[in-house]
């Protein structure tokens, strides 16, 4: 197994994309803290079928905006694991506002959970992680970061093409203090929430520009976030992963 003893946090955990993480990473091994903002039933879900598994796991609730429970999250982990070794950044979500209409308001409110929250949880984790001179930060970003995304998703995409930034710049930083950080850049992947909102006549024409023919899953991400958290991702510093189904052929 190869995250045995290793602690790994997933924000945004409750469902879709982070659900599908933190259940690969316990699949491999590892105990998990679940992060949820207001699914707690949901989160404990998560956290039982990682029993099921054989290993620990503990829903925390935090807003990952809030630095006040985002340092308190680390603490509850240190506290319950006594070390964490990898950190996955995935709490978000893509309101589709359009611009010409958009308030000030509205465009902070997309920013701070899609680009200022990971930079609250990295560096509430760092110091951690560079007393132990050891960590993995994974940060998932988007396609809509590298080539923009829909018409309507001006404040989700700026803030996406950020987490891309911020990951470069700290892993020079982090990289000669023993901690890896990279992205994972996913295209359209399937979960209940970001689908809800698109009518399926326009899902279809998302499809069909999908060179694989199909969505991703939250279990093809979660397995990609465990071989950048494993001995795969031994040498990988400031990249983003994409992983699109050929969507995105740069
Ligand atoms: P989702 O199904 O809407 O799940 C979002 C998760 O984030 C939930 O667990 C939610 O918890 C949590 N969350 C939201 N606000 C939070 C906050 N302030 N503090 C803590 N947790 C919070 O979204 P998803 O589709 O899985 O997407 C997950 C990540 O992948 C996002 O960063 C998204 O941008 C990225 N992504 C998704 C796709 C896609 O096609 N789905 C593609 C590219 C990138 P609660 O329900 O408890 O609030």
């Amino acid at each position: 197994m190869i995250l045995e003893n290793q602690t790994v946090v997933v924000t945004g955990a409750s469902r879709g994309i982070g659900a599908g993480i933190a259940l690969a990473m316990a699949r491999y091994g590892a105990d998990v803290v679940v992060n949820y903002r207001t699914g707690e039933k949901e989160a404990n879900v998560v956290v039982d079928q990682i029993s099921q598994m054989g290993r620990s796991a503990l829903a925390v609730r935090a807003d990952v905006t809030n630095e006040i429970q985002v340092q308190a999250m680390v603490d509850t982990t240190l506290n319950r694991f006594g070390r964490i070794d990898v950190w996955v950044n995935n709490a978000g979500n893509n309101p589709l506002n359009s611009l010409p209409e958009e308030s000030s308001a509205q465009w902070d409110d997309v920013l701070s959970l899609n680009l200022k929250s990971y930079f609250l949880c990295c560096r509430a984790v760092i110091h951690h992680m560079s007393q132990r001179g050891s960590g993995r930060i994974i940060n998932i970003s988007s396609i809509s970061g590298q080539r923009g995304g829909l018409a309507c998703d001006t404040d989700y995409s700026a803030a996406k093409a950020g987490i891309m930034g911020l990951t470069r710049s700290l892993a020079r930083w982090a990289a000669p203090r023993g901690i890896l950080v990279n992205a994972i850049a996913p295209g359209y992947i399937r979960t209940d929430n970001m689908f809800e909102v698109i009518e399926p006549q326009r899902l279809k024409s998302f499809i069909d520009a999908i060179p694989l023919g199909r969505f991703g899953t939250a279990e093809e991400v979660g397995e990609l976030a465990v071989a950048l958290a494993g001995p795969a991702g031994s040498y990988l510093v400031g990249e983003v992963v994409t992983m699109n189904g050929g969507t995105y052929i740069a």
